[in-house]
């Protein structure tokens, strides 16, 4: 952490930012004035290669026209109405997230407009199973991520973050990413087990083998719901419209949010089969909520994720990233992991923070989770150009970090 009363900023926009913005957040690297493609622009008219898309989210890159014609469309239109009005647009996007995820006929679909309330609206629906009280445990990941309100806090396995905050919201617990831990805790006392099929926060770190299928099979067994944080996993960013997809099994509910409206913000929560009854009529809310104007540029990235084989890409490209990285051989580089264009590089020493500053200072954007691992998260659209130029640049940084 920056501490804003002793650290001397060298640029005027920084002092302007610290003295007018609550200090929630580390100073930020850079005043960004412009985008397009996969590159965005700082005030002094430096470019960068955005290989973070706004940690997930611009999946069609910046200023796409597709989105900024679909926005410019509906906020000339119907920007708002509230959810005693239904809107067009609202009804397709939930119609479009039922047919990728493969919820059908039977899904149902909350909107919200970010992931922490996506999740929230998962707390909600996990307390709904079990209403006579019979089911006050949930279950988390440790080193797991979900959001900053009070109940996706609560869910987050991650004590720094917690601590400042007690008291949290009762009955989660966080135990070991094993499936040992899984069956030890697991129980008919148990409403639900929340999981992120890859925790991105935590670095790109998968869960281990077979874990998805041993959740699925106890979930069900001891009838909690299995509920998915699919917030940076999910809308083609692994190589699949949802990550649940390659592991052959079937959640009760995914949260959504990030590249749903590739920048304009949104969340969701779908549901599965029998989940979808659980809550009812004055239950949850959110006024701006699937609104027209996020659910039109729902609706734009959807589309042209699916008309521009962007799902296929993001495999892909995937694959093409982490040979590329795994082939430079540097010795700082320990390990690559995750799936399509959500990758993590595990550093064989500390240095991820001073890796991401070297990058940035040659004009690529990388993001250092932690000390000792790198993400990168690229709009689903890059091409050969943007590979040649990160791996030009990522070789580079490495030996100014060497
Ligand atoms: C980003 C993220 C969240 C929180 O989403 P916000 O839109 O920042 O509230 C929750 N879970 C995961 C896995 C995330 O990546």
């Amino acid at each position: 952490m920056t501490d804003a009363a002793t650290t001397e900023s060298t640029v005027p926009w920084l002092d302007h930012y610290r003295s007018t913005m609550m200090g929630t957040v580390t100073d930020p690297m850079a005043l960004l004035v412009r985008g397009e493609g996969c590159y965005v622009w700082d005030g002094d008219g430096r470019r960068f290669l955005d290989f973070l898309a706004g940690i997930a989210v611009n999946a069609l890159g910046h200023a796409h026209p597709v989105l900024v014609d679909a926005v410019s469309r509906q906020i000339a239109t119907l920007a708002h109405v509230s959810n005693y009005f239904a809107t067009p647009q609202q009804v397709e996007l939930a119609d479009r997230l039922r047919r990728l995820s493969g919820a059908g006929e039977d899904g149902r679909v909350f909107f919200c407009n970010s992931g922490t309330e996506a999740i929230e609206a998962a707390f909600k629906l996990a307390r709904r199973n079990g209403r006579d009280g019979a089911r006050p445990r949930i279950l988390s990941l440790q080193h797991s991520f979900h959001g900053r309100t009070m109940g996706a806090l609560s869910l987050t396995g991650q004590p720094p973050l917690q601590e400042p905050f007690v008291p949290l919201v009762p009955g989660v617990e966080h135990i070991d990413s094993t499936i040992e831990a899984l069956e030890a805790a697991i129980g008919p006392d148990v409403a639900a087990l929340f999981l992120e099929p890859i925790k991105g926060e935590a670095g790109v770190v998968e869960l281990p083998e077979g874990y998805l299928t041993a959740a699925r099979e106890l979930t069900t067994k001891h009838g909690v719901l299995l509920i998915l944080d699919e917030i940076q996993t999910g809308i083609g960013r692994t190589g699949t419209w949802f990550a649940f997809q390659q592991f052959g099994i079937v959640p009760d509910a995914i949260a959504l949010a990030k590249g749903v409206a590739g920048g304009v913000p949104i969340g969701a929560l779908v549901t599965f089969g029998a989940a979808s009854g659980l809550l009812q009529a004055g239950h949850h809310g959110s006024t701006f909520g699937g609104n027209p104007l996020a659910a039109a540029a729902g609706n734009a990235v959807l589309g042209e994720i699916e008309s521009a084989g962007l799902v296929e890409n993001a495999a892909r490209r995937g694959e093409q990233l982490r040979s590329v990285i795994a082939g430079i051989g540097h010795p700082l580089i320990a390990e690559v992991r995750g799936r399509g264009l959500l990758i993590g590089i595990g550093l064989a020493q500390p240095i991820a923070k001073a890796l991401a500053a070297a990058a940035f200072a040659r004009g690529l954007i990388i993001n250092a989770p932690n000390p000792t691992s790198i993400r990168i998260a690229p709009p689903l659209i890059i091409g050969d150009g943007e590979l040649v130029e990160f791996s030009r640049i990522f070789i580079e940084s490495l030996e100014d970090v060497s």
